[in-house]
């Protein structure tokens, strides 16, 4: 049954540093606050109500919970261990900075009923954490991602391809090295330039150039092929079109309101350029997938039917069936069908 999350964004909160890309309040559309005790409890309570059935998590976005004062965390915290105890909700999950973390932390952190850590690592070259201001170094990444796992908590990772000084296979070997290190899921966001950011100045006097849409897609369907492949979830691809992202503040960068779709479409496309390359028989095709990629199989706006059309290649009806893992296609002339698997045909 799929987890529902109540999110409580606590943007700056906790947080010294000013990394050139981040403007938090933008990012979360909040004014930045802390919640009380009973701002707490009321929206775990509304959120509890239309959960229904659905285990219910708690997570802190944003800032850097654990360099809040511990007296901070734990008012915060404390009003959820009742709720944890009588199973209104499941977990409780935070994200922090690599170099915000301790093995005295994250074993206090999972006293208090925090199950999950993501880690805010964006990079593991040392040379673009320094041009982000980001204040460590992969190595610091590497190693709270480690402590968390040692700790029995699960870890994730956020990374952020096409900051200054980025290269596609430096975003690569950064995914690598968080996934040797145990992180159990990340989520990718390509650099934004921000209005108000030092990212935005350098953007602006054209010191700085941010992936474009293509170049993004590009980068992350790699990015998450090589997750997939290394068994490691990849929760979320790009920011979420909240209030905040959409009132003028991206001022440029890969951003799309669908960009997981975007993305899973394109592995899709590849896949099926090469099946359909293998028939090649001239007779209209037709692809069957599991239900919930369907829209992912057409691409948005139809584009990958589109794309094989331009390419000679005719497809009659894509079809939903279940017995098609969900990230598998079949295609199938008159006589002969071939299938094909993301995880086990695809390689960049
Ligand atoms: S550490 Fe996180 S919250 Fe702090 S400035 Fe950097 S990105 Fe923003």
């Amino acid at each position: 049954m799929k987890r529902v999350t109540v999110p409580f964004f606590i943007s700056h909160q906790g947080c010294p540093h000013t990394c050139v890309f981040c403007d938090q309040r933008a990012i979360s559309g909040s004014r930045g606050l802390l919640p009380d005790r009973n701002e707490l409890l009321v929206k775990i309570g509304q959120w509890s109500r239309s959960a229904g059935q659905r285990p219910l998590e708690v997570a802190f976005f944003g800032g850097t919970f654990t360099a809040l004062e511990r007296v901070v965390q734990q008012r915060l915290l404390a009003p959820l261990q009742s709720l944890l105890a009588s199973g209104t909700i499941s977990a409780v999950r935070i994200s922090t900075r690599p170099d915000a973390l301790d093995r005295e932390t994250v074993q206090w952190l999972a006293g208090q009923g925090v199950a999950v850590i993501e880690v805010g690592v964006q990079s593991m070259d040392n040379q673009v954490l320094a041009a982000a201001g980001r204040g460590h170094d992969g190595e610091a990444a590497a190693a709270a991602i480690a402590c968390i796992k040692a700790c029995g908590l699960t870890a994730g990772a956020q990374l952020m391809p096409g900051l200054p000084g980025d290269t596609p296979l430096k975003a690569l070997s950064s995914l690598q090295r968080v996934i040797e290190a145990g992180a159990d899921f990340v989520r990718l966001y390509p650099a934004l330039v921000l209005a108000g950011t030092e990212l935005a100045r350098l953007y602006v006097s054209e010191k700085y150039r941010p992936l474009s849409l293509d170049e993004g897609v590009t980068v992350c369907k790699q990015l998450l092929l090589m997750a997939l492949k290394a068994g490691v979830d990849v929760i979320r691809i790009g920011l979420q079109a909240d209030q905040g992202l959409t009132s003028g503040s991206i001022l440029a960068g890969c951003w799309h309101p669908a960009l997981g779709q975007l993305i899973y479409s394109e592995l899709f496309h590849d896949l099926l350029i090469q099946l359909t390359t293998e028939l090649s028989d001239g007779v209209p095709l037709t692809i069957r997938c599991h239900p919930g990629r369907v829209a992912d199989v057409v691409g948005h706006s139809r584009k990958n039917l589109n794309r094989l059309a331009r390419l000679g290649v005719a497809v009659k009806r894509v079809v939903a069936d279940k017995t098609v893992s969900s990230l598998e296609v079949e295609v199938c002339s008159l006589n002969k069908c071939l299938k094909g698997s993301i995880l086990n045909d695809l390689y960049y």
